[in-house]
C-alpha cells in the first residue's frame, strides 16, 4: 500500500476536470490507502475539512493551514483558529496536522513580515494542539531554521524537501520528518538525490504535492495522487532497498505522526 502525505485535491480536480468519485476510484485502483488533503488558504480551510469528511472511507485526511503565498492577516488567522478548534473537537481522527505554512521568498507573494507572522502563529497552534506541523520552505531555509529553533515546535514534516544533505541534517536534528515529492525523480536534481539517499528510513515520507511536481515518467503532465508510486520506486532504487521496505517504513512513519508517543 502507498500513502500520499501531501496533496491538493481541489486543484487536481480543477486541472484534470475530474470529479471526486473518479479521484477516489483512482486511489483505490492504485492501492493508495491514505492521502492527505492540504489546505493552503482561507478559501480552502472549510473545503478541505468537508472533503475529508465526505471521503473518509477512501482514507482521506486533511490539514488546516495557510501557505506563505496566501494572505494571512488577522481575518484569515482568526478563521483558521475557529475551524481548527472545531476540527480538534469533532474530527481529531481526520485532522492530520497544521499547514502547509512556512516561508516562500521565491514567489514572495506576501510581504516577508506577514509570512513570518503567519508561520509563527501556526507553529503556536501546532504546539497548542500537539499536531504535526507541515512546513513549506522555498529559498528561505536559513530564516525558517532560525524561526523553528526559536519557536521549538514539537515536530512535523518538511514537505517537498528543497535542500541538500546538510540542510536535511539540520531538519532531522530538529526532530522533523523529511518528505520528498516528484521532483526528486528529475535527472538533474542532484542535491535532492543526495538528500533522499541521506535521510534515514525512520524519518522519510513520500508525497506528490499534486497537481505540481509530477514525477518521471509523467513529468510535464499534471500530477495526480496515484502517481506517488513512481516517487516511491525512484527512492527505493536510490537507496538500494526493496520497494516493500520503503512502503512499510513510510507507513510506520505516517502512523507515528498520527499517534505521537506510540
Ligand atoms: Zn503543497
Amino acid at each position: 500500500m502507498f500513502i500520499d502525505t501531501h496533496t491538493h485535491f481541489d486543484i487536481v480536480m480543477k486541472k484534470l476536470h475530474c470529479n471526486e468519485k473518479t479521484c477516489m476510484d483512482n486511489l483505490g485502483a492504485n492501492n493508495v490507502i491514505n492521502a492527505v488533503q492540504v489546505a493552503i488558504s482561507l478559501e480552502t480551510l472549510q473545503w478541505s475539512y468537508d472533503f475529508a469528511l465526505r471521503n473518509r472511507e477512501s482514507g482521506i485526511l486533511f490539514t488546516l493551514g495557510i501557505h506563505p503565498s496566501s494572505a494571512s492577516g488577522k481575518k484569515e488567522l482568526a478563521s483558521l483558529d475557529t475551524i481548527l478548534s472545531r476540527a480538534v473537537t469533532d474530527h481529531p481522527d481526520l485532522l492530520f496536522g497544521i499547514g502547509e505554512c512556512g516561508l516562500d521568498y521565491y514567489r514572495m507573494r506576501q510581504e516577508k513580515n506577514l509570512q513570518i507572522n503567519g508561520f509563527i502563529h501556526q507553529i503556536t497552534l501546532a504546539k497548542q494542539y500537539h499536531l504535526p506541523l507541515i512546513i513549506h520552505i522555498r529559498d528561505a531555509m536559513d530564516d525558517a531554521l532560525e524561526i523553528l529553533k526559536s519557536q521549538a515546535p514539537t515536530g512535523g514534516i518538511m514537505h517537498c524537501f528543497p535542500g541538500d544533505a546538510s540542510a536535511a541534517r539540520k531538519v532531522l536534528d530538529m526532530g522533523f520528518y523529511v518528505s520528498f515529492a516528484g521532483n526528486v525523480t528529475y535527472k538533474n536534481a542532484h542535491e535532492l538525490h543526495d538528500s533522499a539517499a541521506y535521510v534515514p528510513l525512520d524519518r522519510i515520507l513520500v508525497e506528490t504535492d499534486a497537481p505540481f511536481l509530477t514525477p518521471v515518467p509523467y513529468r510535464g503532465k499534471p500530477n495526480r495522487p496515484e502517481y506517488v508510486i513512481h516517487t516511491y520506486d525512484y527512492i527505493a532504487a536510490l537507496k538500494n532497498i526493496e520497494l516493500d521496505v520503503l512502503k512499510e517504513k513510510v507507513f510506520e512513519n505516517f502512523k507515528a505522526l498520527r499517534n505521537p508517543g506510540t
